[in-house]
């Protein structure tokens, strides 16, 4: 746990230059600092259940996703989990461990951004997943409902199209920076 925090606050010193206010006033921070552990406990549980292995590269990928609020890069997690001084991870370890844990659900891949988020809510992978995508504090926040997983499944049944991947990706301003903004 503090060796997460002081991972946001690394890259904070240095993403943040266009930013109009800091982690301490964007609540997705605070959602996922208040979340993280929680998370990855659950990733843990459930690897155990599916008789997975959570092995230390996807551990940790899955924690330096965690520890940003914001969707991280492939090229981005490789720099932020390859040891320090040592060697950079390979893209392609890279995208096996997120691919694997895109599958089961922990992390999502957000295509308008060819990024990844961490899950904090458990959903499947299966899941219709709403995507709300801030364009100033870089935060996302899903959130998902009947209503909304009908009415996709309705669309695909009227199309006869079978969905490897219901995601709804809804860009904007998010509640916070709209109040705080101009
Ligand atoms: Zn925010
Ligand atoms: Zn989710
Ligand atoms: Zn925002």
């Amino acid at each position: 746990m503090t060796k997460m925090q002081s991972n946001a606050h690394h890259h904070g010193e240095h993403d943040h230059a266009s930013h109009t206010h800091g982690d301490e006033a964007c609540r997705h921070a605070v959602d996922h600092r208040q979340h993280a552990a929680e998370a990855l406990a659950r990733a843990e549980r459930i690897c155990r259940e599916r008789g997975l292995r959570l092995t230390p590269i996807r551990r940790k990928a899955l924690e330096a996703l965690h520890a940003d609020h914001r969707p991280v890069g492939a090229y981005d997690l490789a720099d932020r989990i390859s040891p320090e001084g040592g060697r950079r991870l390979a893209p392609i370890s890279i995208y096996r461990a997120l691919d694997f844990l895109v599958e089961q659900g922990f992390v999502h891949r957000l295509s308008s951004k060819n990024a990844y988020v961490a899950c904090l809510h458990g959903h499947g992978a299966n899941e219709v997943v709403a995507f709300l995508i801030c364009e100033v504090c870089g935060g996302v926040d899903e959130d998902s409902s009947p209503a909304m997983k009908k009415a996709v499944a309705a669309i695909a049944e009227t199309r006869q199209f079978s969905p490897s991947h219901q995601m709804v990706e809804i860009v904007g301003r998010c509640e916070h920076c709209r109040n705080a903004g101009p």
